[in-house]
């Protein structure tokens, strides 16, 4: 049996947990499915407790070319809503962040094994067994690992025979859509530091600056909109457009980067691992451990936060069942606040009230964005 903890997935979380063990001196295997940098449906923003972890862990921001952000904008149909964050977030495309963590924990003295994917986790009297493959167009092989302790960080993948115990009421039908833009010279300067959020009915989308002084993207689509928009992403934009006269100002003057969106859908909005279904020596992490509502903007900072708990556990001799349980108690607050906060801003008269409230108390949106956050720890210091 080799004393290797082994990761599974090359996300923030994988990364993170990698990067922690190796620093504590624990031989680490972090295994990734894509070869190399690539794109994921994200909204490419990076809250500040996100940015505060990151930081630890060795990023510089500014090194990175990410776009500091200080303001958002919010939208329903033709109402605006202009807030100051409190402290400055960060955005930058999650090919860039992605990589870069994963250069960390390579730094650090993690064994990455990118191109790989896990096939099979079985359990062995003393530990775990797993069956990958090598993703490689040159050798593509089958291989075999042992470890006592696995880290289970592949995001919304699930692995065969370890499914997330996903319930009836988080099974959710939207699809997630995203695509880079490059700006026109005459509106470069309306991104600067801000990101707009676009609420309407049957979804929401987010607009914000990357790194290259590109714009991201990425919005949330029930399946009856993307149906009567027969798929086709130039009638989801055209949709879109219809949604209000700023966005649909925005899509008049940005030009598509790629042929196609990325899209992803059946995200288990809402769903939290259950500490009673914790198994030893398998530590969920990331989005395996929850998934907060997207338009919250905080999916990396658990990520973040679960990884660097679940490491602090680990490299300390404790067990899986008192991390996802501590887990548990650190993210329901958060996801099931913002999980009620995205059921009032689906309803057109939820939004309504939502802006006139903002309007009226303007600490109530820094309260409720406080609210939908996972705190630092202490337990990690
Ligand atoms: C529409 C949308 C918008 C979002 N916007 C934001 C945002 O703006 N800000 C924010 O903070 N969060 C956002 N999120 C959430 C955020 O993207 C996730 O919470 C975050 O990526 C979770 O990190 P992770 O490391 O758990 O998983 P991931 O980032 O998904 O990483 C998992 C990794 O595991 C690898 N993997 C999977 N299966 C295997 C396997 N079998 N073998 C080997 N490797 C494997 C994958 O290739 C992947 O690299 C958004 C999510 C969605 C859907």
């Amino acid at each position: 049996m080799s004393d290797e903890t082994v990761i599974i997935g090359g996300g923030p979380a994988g990364s993170a947990a990698a990067i922690k063990l190796a620093r504590q001196g624990i031989p680490v295997r972090l295994l990734e499915r894509k070869p190399g940098p690539h794109h994921k449906v994200c909204g490419e923003f990076i809250s500040y407790e996100a940015a505060q972890h990151l930081e630890e862990l060795g990023l510089n921001f500014a090194a990175l070319g990410a776009e500091p952000i200080r303001h958002v904008r919010f939208y329903n149909g033709e109402s605006e809503l202009i807030f100051d964050l409190p402290l400055t977030a960060w955005s930058l495309s999650r090919r860039l962040l992605d990589s870069a963590l994963l250069e960390q924990a390579e730094r650090a003295g993690a064994n990455v094994a990118l191109g790989t994917v896990v096939r099979q986790l079985s359990r062995t009297d003393d530990g775990w067994r797993l069956v990958a493959s090598s993703q490689s167009s040159v050798r593509p092989a089958s291989m075999e690992f042992s470890a006592k302790t696995v880290f289970l960080a592949s995001g919304k993948h699930e692995l065969r025979h370890w499914k997330r115990n996903v319930k009836e009421s988080h099974r959710q039908n939207m699809i997630g859509l995203k695509m880079h833009f490059s700006p026109s010279v005459l509106h470069q300067d309306q991104w600067r530091n801000t990101v707009e959020i676009h609420l309407f009915n049957g979804g929401y989308a987010g607009l914000e600056p990357i790194e290259n002084g590109n714009i991201n993207l990425c919005f949330l689509i029930s399946q009856d909109i993307y149906k009567a928009c027969g798929g086709s992403w130039s009638g989801i934009l055209e949709r879109l457009s219809r949604t209000s006269s700023h966005m649909k100002q925005r899509l008049a003057t940005l030009t598509p980067c790629w042929c196609e969106p990325l899209a992803v859908s059946g995200i288990p909005y809402g769903y939290i691992h259950s500490p009673d279904d914790a198994v030893p020596n398998l530590f969920s992490l990331g989005d395996q451990a929850a998934v907060i509502p997207s338009f919250a903007g905080d999916g990396i900072a658990i990520a973040l936060h679960t990884a660097l708990l679940a490491a602090h556990i680990h490299a300390s001799g404790g067990d899986s069942r008192t991390y996802q349980r501590l887990a548990f108690n650190d993210l329901t607050q958060p996801v099931r606040d913002a999980e009620r906060l995205a059921g009032v801003l689906s309803h057109r008269l939820g939004r309504k009230t939502a802006f006139a409230c903002a309007r009226l108390w303007p600490g109530l949106t820094r309260e409720m964005i406080h609210r939908t956050r996972v705190g630092q720890s202490n337990r990690m210091q």
